[in-house]
């Protein structure tokens, strides 16, 4: 069993978070440090580290993070703009917080996907 991380604490509040959004799979809450004026992380609320560490079972949890963030998305009036969804893995990626999380970011044009 994985190491648990605070986002299982939010997910079950015991401590502060801006929780955006709840329900039996997943929970939204705004990023602590915001990358642009939308900065929401969506993250199913049964501990699952990484994209690795995804199997069959979690399809349910993962399929709802999309359609979350899709209702977030609409909800900031940033849909029509559009948006970036991102999901870090490993090292590689630049995880720092290893229980599986969708960031959903939007409110100003984002520029290139990647830096060059
Ligand atoms: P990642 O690099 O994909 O693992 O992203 C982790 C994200 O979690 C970062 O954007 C952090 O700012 C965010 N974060 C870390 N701790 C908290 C917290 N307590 N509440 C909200 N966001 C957090």
């Amino acid at each position: 069993m994985a190491d648990e991380t605070i986002f299982s604490k939010i997910i079950r509040k015991e401590i502060p978070a801006d929780i955006i959004y709840q329900d039996e799979l997943v929970t939204a809450f705004n990023d602590i440090n915001p990358q642009a004026p939308t900065h929401i992380l969506i993250v199913p609320n049964i501990l699952i580290p990484t994209v690795n560490d995804t199997n069959k079972e979690h399809e349910q949890a993962l399929g709802r993070m999309i359609t979350v963030a899709a209702k977030l998305a609409k909800q900031q009036d940033i849909a029509e703009d559009g948006y970036r969804l991102i999901i870090n893995c490993n090292k590689h990626g630049g995880q720092e917080v290893y229980h599986i999380h969708m960031h959903l970011l939007g409110g100003k044009p984002l520029g290139p996907m990647l830096t060059r």
